[in-house]
C-alpha cells in the first residue's frame, strides 16, 4: 500500500507538471462568455480583447451566424463520415471554389483544421528521400508535418535568405524532392516572410514552396488574399502558380471566423491531395455550420474591403502612438512586446487583465523569448486602442 502511495507521489506526470510550473511555463485555460468581439467577458469581467485572431470581427457577425444556423437546419449538425466514403455537400465544393477564387488558384481543398491541412499536405508531398527546409519560427503544424513525412527536416535562421541559400546549396543535390515551408505572417512575432526572395531561391534550386497564410488571409493584400498578393508575387512568379509547385495553406478559423483549414493550388495538386493526404481522407468532412460560416466570411471579405481598411487604420494608429525599444518588428496586425522572463510577461498580462485589457503572455516553449502578444481587430474602437496605449506603454 505504502509503495503504491509512493509511486503515485512520484508519478512522472506529476513530476513533469511540477517542472513545468517551476519554470513558469504552466498553462491553463480561462473562461470567456458571450459572443466573440472587441469586448468580451473574461472570468466574469468585461475586458478589451487583444487576444483574438478574429481580425475582421466576423466570428460574431450575424451574417455568419445566420449562415451557420441555416446550414444546420438544412443539412444537420454533422457530415456523418469522410467525404470520399459518405459523400459531401454542395456547400463543401462552393467553399473550395470560393477559396480558389480568392487565392486565384485552380482549385482548393478544405480540411478539418489548418493544423491537419499542414500535417496531411507535407506528409503527402515529401517522404524519406526528400528534404524539407523550414523557417526556424514556423508554426508547430509545419514542423510536425515535416517530422511526420519522414523527410530530412532542416531549419534555416528566421527569414534569413542567405542561410536558406547556403543550406540549399549544401544539401539540395542529395535529395529527390525539396519543399520549403514558411509562415507568411509569423504568428507569434508579426513580421513577414520575404516571399519574393524565397520563391526565387525555390525556382533556382527546383524546390516546392508551401506558404502558410493562416494570419495573412483576409488581412494582407488588396483583396485580402494574403501575403503573396501583398508582395505582388502572384503577377511576377506566375510559373509557380500553374505547375503545382506553390502550395498555399491557411485556416478558416482566424480572419474567416469559422473552423477548418484549406490548401489552395493547381488542380493536379488538389487532386493528388484528395488521393494521398491521410488527414483529409480518413477524417470526417467539415460540419455544414462551419462550412457555411466560412463561405459567408469569404463573400464579406470580397464585398466589403472597408472592414480590412478599418483594421489597417487601427493597426497604423496604434503603431504611430507607441514607441518602445521592446517591440518586435511588425508588419502585420500582430504586435509583440518583449519581456526578460516568463514571470515578467505573466505578471504584466495579469496587471493588464485587472485594468480591463486581455493581452496574453506567450512563453517558451512556444517562443524563445517571452512576450505579450497583441492582436488588433477591425472592430476595435479608438477608445479601446487609447486605453491600451495608456495602460501598456
Ligand atoms: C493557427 C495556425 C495554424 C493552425 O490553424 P487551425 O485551423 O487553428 O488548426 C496553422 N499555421 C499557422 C501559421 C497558424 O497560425
Amino acid at each position: 500500500m505504502e509503495e503504491i502511495q509512493e509511486q503515485q507521489n512520484n508519478y512522472w506526470l506529476d513530476k513533469s507538471l511540477e517542472t513545468i510550473r517551476r519554470a513558469n511555463w504552466y498553462r491553463s485555460v480561462r473562461e470567456v462568455s458571450g459572443l466573440p468581439g472587441a469586448i468580451i467577458e473574461l472570468e466574469g469581467r468585461r475586458v478589451i480583447n487583444f487576444a483574438s485572431n478574429d481580425y475582421l470581427g466576423l466570428a460574431g457577425d450575424p451574417r455568419l451566424i445566420d449562415a451557420a444556423v441555416a446550414a444546420t437546419k438544412n443539412y444537420g449538425t454533422g457530415s456523418t463520415g469522410s467525404r470520399l466514403l459518405t459523400g459531401h455537400r454542395k456547400l463543401h465544393r462552393e467553399l473550395e471554389q470560393a477559396i480558389a477564387s480568392l487565392k486565384q488558384t485552380e482549385d482548393a481543398l478544405v480540411f478539418s483544421s489548418g493544423y491537419l491541412a499542414n500535417l496531411g499536405t507535407i506528409s503527402a508531398l515529401v517522404g524519406k528521400n526528400d528534404l524539407v527546409l523550414g523557417d526556424q519560427y514556423n508554426h508547430s503544424s509545419l514542423k510536425k508535418g515535416a517530422i511526420l513525412s519522414q523527410a530530412t527536416a532542416i531549419d534555416y535562421a528566421h527569414c534569413d535568405m542567405l542561410d536558406l541559400a547556403q543550406k540549399l546549396h549544401q544539401h539540395r543535390a542529395n535529395y529527390r524532392r525539396c519543399l520549403l515551408t514558411t509562415d507568411s505572417v509569423f504568428s507569434m512575432d508579426g513580421d513577414l516572410a520575404p516571399l519574393p526572395e524565397l520563391l526565387a531561391l525555390a525556382s533556382k534550386y527546383q524546390a516546392m514552396v508551401l506558404v502558410d497564410e493562416a494570419h495573412g488571409t483576409g488581412v494582407m493584400g488588396a483583396t485580402g488574399a494574403g501575403c503573396l498578393e501583398y508582395f505582388g508575387c502572384r503577377d511576377r512568379e506566375a510559373a509557380f502558380f500553374t505547375n503545382g509547385k506553390l502550395i498555399q495553406i491557411g485556416t478558416l478559423s482566424k480572419a474567416l471566423g469559422s473552423l477548418g483549414g484549406y490548401v489552395a493550388g493547381s488542380a493536379n495538386l488538389i487532386d493528388f491531395l484528395r488521393n494521398r493526404a491521410a488527414t483529409w481522407i480518413y477524417t470526417t468532412g467539415l460540419s455544414p455550420a462551419d462550412t457555411a460560416a466560412a463561405l459567408a466570411a469569404i463573400a464579406i471579405i470580397k464585398e466589403e474591403p472597408a472592414i480590412r481598411k478599418q483594421l489597417w487604420r487601427n493597426v497604423n494608429y496604434l503603431k504611430q502612438q507607441i514607441s518602445s525599444t521592446n517591440l518586435f518588428p511588425s508588419e502585420s496586425s500582430i504586435i509583440c512586446l518583449k519581456f526578460d522572463t516568463p514571470k515578467a510577461a505573466l505578471d504584466r498580462s495579469q496587471q493588464l487583465q485587472e485594468a480591463g485589457i486581455f493581452a496574453p503572455a506567450i512563453r517558451p516553449p512556444t517562443v524563445p523569448t517571452s512576450r505579450i502578444r497583441l492582436s488588433i481587430m477591425a472592430t476595435h474602437e479608438m477608445q479601446h486602442l487609447d486605453t491600451l496605449i495608456r495602460e501598456i506603454f
